[in-house]
């Protein structure tokens, strides 16, 4: 049995993702699904920190992707590619190599998928409803499969008595035990989107199979100012405040 730290989209806010491991104290293993550049101030630091946590498995999100490539930000609305050429500018070599090594296909631990999108597209997808939820079942074997990418806490309820899914919100601090097949999403540590600010992430226990959603507070005045003296894009900065 395993205690294991479920985190997403740190997007290069080393003060929520501090707020996080704090928070979640001891873990047997962390599972990081991608975005740890994108957006933020810091993201050498939070990859230096991630990298350190307890056996590590972690993901290439899309921002991280284009971080690191010489991909076209055609796709990226305009404050997000704005930030993309910053992050390519403060990225070190040693956190382009990291970020290098990530899986883009879809990784198995145990009864989990993991993944950055979806399974049926491991970067780029966004599982944001429960129709996009059916349709990639068919795309994982294993009971769960966990995403981030959409910076929304939730989880995709598969129910074999009438072949549904339903989107769950469950509540914080309190285990929601894993039955039937699910789509789960720990929401974002550095940009949540659901209009709360608190960092988000959970935690899996692999022997109780249980999924535990959390949220902290973290400075979000001290990253708004480092997003500000870093040159990034201020609607960056405003956002955080708000959840969006
Ligand atoms: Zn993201």
């Amino acid at each position: 049995m395993s205690r294991i730290l479920v985190i997403s989209d740190i997007h290069g806010n080393l003060e929520a993702l501090e707020a996080v491991l704090r928070d979640a104290e001891a873990v047997d293993q962390a599972w990081c699904l991608g975005d740890i550049a994108g957006y933020g101030p810091q993201p050498n630091e939070c990859i230096a920190r991630v990298k350190g946590l307890p056996e590590l498995t972690c993901m290439l999100g899309n921002h991280d992707y284009a971080a690191i490539s010489g991909i076209s930000l055609d796709t990226f609305n305009s404050d997000a590619r704005k930030a993309l050429l910053r992050q390519r500018e403060m990225l070190s070599e040693e956190s382009k190599a990291f970020l290098g090594e990530r899986m883009d296909k879809p990784v198995e631990r145990g009864e989990v998928t993991l993944v950055h999108g979806s399974p049926r597209d491991t970067i780029w997808e966004y599982i944001i409803n429960s129709i996009v939820a059916r349709e990639n079942l068919d795309h994982f074997w294993t009971r769960w499969c966990m995403v981030g990418h959409t910076h929304y806490q939730a989880i995709f309820q598969y129910h074999d008595k009438n072949d549904s899914i339903t989107l769950e919100i469950p509540p914080l601090n309190s285990p929601y035990k894993m039955v039937e097949r699910a789509i789960l999403n720990p929401g974002s540590v550095g940009q949540p989107r659901d209009h709360d600010p608190r960092a988000a992430y959970a935690i899996y226990d692999s022997g109780e199979n249980t999924w535990e959603p959390h949220r902290v507070e973290y400075d979000i005045h001290k990253v708004q100012k480092l997003i500000h003296k870093n040159g990034l894009p201020p609607r960056h900065a405003d956002r955080l405040a708000e959840g969006w």
